[in-house]
């Protein structure tokens, strides 16, 4: 990779802008803060500097330049990075090939692949006339049918298994990937529909029956090595993109759904495929915007998910937006039969959660009763004081006050009663901090080493020092920075972080010392003094090893030596 290419690309970009084009940022000192997408953050740890052109988290101790932070954040390859930025800064990068990274699993996913050519040509061939008259019957076009690669697998028991065992797989891979059990093809007769992970890749499939024969409508792949169905949403590769450019991602319950609404334009989206949302799915949703709209399924079941899911994503602090559709139809019938406008009409005017379930609460209630006039209001201000914003909070308080004819003071006081409670709720999870203390030692080579990072000179005078360096990442990261500096002639943090974007070790190591807030500069005193105080670490060590070393020996003439070394140790120690 042409190192000098890629830091002029870096240098162009600003890391604040790309990060926070993706997660919002705060202003703080020096720095930008934000949610940390790396883990399950609640309280901003990831600093951004615009200064260093790096990130860092404190918690997960995630860190790098922007290409890292793509590459992590997009699930893009560095080639793919480097085009991406390149394109923004008008740098052609030209048609830079590369290997992608080979992975023990490269040989599942060829067989993934090749099982979708294999069914998409049974689809074309005759003996899938009957299922190509399904997918016309639902309205799905050939060009759809090649952009979601929908194939057919035939009613035959064992004929991918056999083409896959043709090509040198086994059984027993077969059977682990999920694509035959014994020696039996898992999909028979089902309109196959490839599912992919986050970057496109696909791992997985849902089979879906074409006439009425009795069995479950859709027949997925088991988990696999490859295939995590808590860890991938349908069609996230695709709204990756489309997802900044519409500012929204908009969260379906299945595929079918997501590929019609695909047809009319609207492409922003991502399918749950009918599990309960994960951790892991929930960050990723997070990651493509942070303004989410949830359109499932009009019936009750669909109803009772978007309140569930609503809320979970409301303990995290996320306000999402909320599409009702008239039960039972789900996005894929309501576009259907509505077309195109009306569905965007729905969109456009997605409700708050908040207030979606504050006319939820409406539901049943008999308004003529006092009781149940109370409770129902008092259940509106539990969910109120759940709102972040505190005029949306006004303007439902007075909504209320205004529609059961109660002073705004009462409501608002109550308001407040039950902020307090959350609020107290919220202080009692502090995380503990099990930080190691550091020697001075240690210390003091580190804060070396952050000054190399940082000035050129010291990096000559360190390299006359020769350090001994208690830790294998300590002198790796040091050896780096030397050889880094002697080939580019120059170093600053986000050139060195492309330089290691794939040591992991170093990066961890690096952002241990990011943590510490360690000067940037200093003098030529200043630094000959962390050099004295390593090199009486490294004298008291050599005494150590030389005193263990004595204690065994038993020649009296070699103990004589062994003190002599010691004491001129100690001389040099003055
Ligand atoms: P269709 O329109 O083809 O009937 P749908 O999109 O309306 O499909 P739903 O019944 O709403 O499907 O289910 C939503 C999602 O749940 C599907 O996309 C599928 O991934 C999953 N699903 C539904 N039924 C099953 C099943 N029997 N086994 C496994 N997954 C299922
Ligand atoms: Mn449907």
């Amino acid at each position: 990779m042409n190192h000098d290419l890629a830091n002029n690309i870096r240098s162009k970009v600003d890391i604040v802008d790309i990060i926070g084009e993706r997660i919002p940022l705060t202003a703080r000192g020096k720095n930008f803060f934000g949610l940390c997408p790396f883990h399950d953050d609640s309280t901003p740890s990831m600093s951004v500097s615009r200064e260093k052109q790096i990130f860092t988290c404190f918690s997960c101790h995630a860190t790098g330049n922007v290409f890292k932070f793509l590459m992590d954040y997009e699930h893009m390859e560095f080639p793919e990075v480097l085009k991406y930025l390149g394109d923004r800064v008008g740098i052609n990068v030209g048609n830079i090939s590369y290997k992608k990274k080979n992975t023990k699993y490269d040989k599942l996913y060829e067989a993934y692949q090749l099982s979708v050519k294999y069914y998409q040509n049974n689809l074309n061939s005759n003996l899938g006339k009957d299922a190509k008259k399904y997918l016309k019957n639902r309205n799905i076009e050939e060009e759809t049918i090649k952009e979601f690669e929908i194939g057919l697998s035939l009613d035959q028991k064992d004929d991918l298994t056999k083409l896959l065992t043709n090509k040198e797989y086994d059984l027993v891979t077969l059977n682990r990937i999920g694509l035959s059990s014994d020696n039996h093809d898992i999909y028979n007769d089902r309109i196959m529909f490839p599912l992919y992970d986050v970057s496109g890749r696909v791992v997985g499939f849902s089979g879906r029956i074409y006439k009425e024969n009795g069995q479950n409508k859709y027949l997925n792949t088991k988990e696999t090595d490859i295939f995590k169905k808590g860890e991938l949403l349908y069609h996230y590769h695709i709204a990756k993109e489309e997802c900044r450019i519409k500012k929204s991602v908009i969260v379906m319950e299945g595929f079918m759904d997501v590929i019609r609404a695909s047809t009319i334009g609207i492409k922003n989206t991502i399918a749950l495929m009918g599990t309960a949302l994960t951790k892991e799915q929930i960050n990723l949703i997070k990651r493509l915007s942070n303004n989410i709209i949830l359109c499932l399924d009009g019936d009750d079941p669909g109803q009772h998910a978007t309140l569930s899911i609503g809320n979970t994503l409301l303990e995290q602090g996320i306000e999402t937006k909320v599409i009702v559709l008239p039960s039972p139809e789900d996005p894929d019938s309501y576009i259907l039969k509505n077309g195109k406008e009306r569905f965007q009409g729905l969109i456009d005017s997605a409700i708050n959660f908040s207030d979606y379930k504050i006319q939820k609460l409406r539901e049943n209630v008999d308004f003529r009763s006092d009781e149940e006039k109370a409770k129902y209001i008092n259940e509106v201000i539990t969910e109120t004081a759940k709102i972040e914003d505190s005029i949306h909070r006004e303007v439902v308080l007075k909504r209320l006050a205004k529609e059961f004819d109660i002073s705004y003071n009462t409501l608002e006081l109550r308001l407040n009663s039950l902020k307090k409670d959350n609020q107290k709720q919220k202080e009692v999870i502090i995380k503990p901090q099990n930080k190691k203390k550091k020697d001075k030692y240690t210390k003091a080579l580190e804060q070396i080493i952050y000054f190399m990072l940082n000035n050129d000179w010291i990096i000559t005078q360190v390299e006359r020092e020769h350090l001994i360096f208690p830790e294998e990442v300590m002198r790796i990261t040091c050896n780096e920075i030397i050889y880094y500096y002697k080939t580019y002639g120059e170093i600053n943090v986000a050139d060195f972080y492309t330089y290691v974007q794939e040591k992991e070790n170093i990066l961890l190591f690096l952002n241990n010392i990011l943590a510490e807030h360690y000067n940037e500069t200093t003098d030529k005193e200043e630094l000959f003094l962390y050099f004295k105080v390593v090199r009486e670490y490294s004298m008291k060590q050599e005494i150590k090893r030389l005193t263990n070393l004595m204690k065994k020996e038993v020649d009296p003439l070699e103990q004589a030596k062994i003190v002599e070394r010691i004491r001129k140790l100690r001389l040099g120690d003055s």
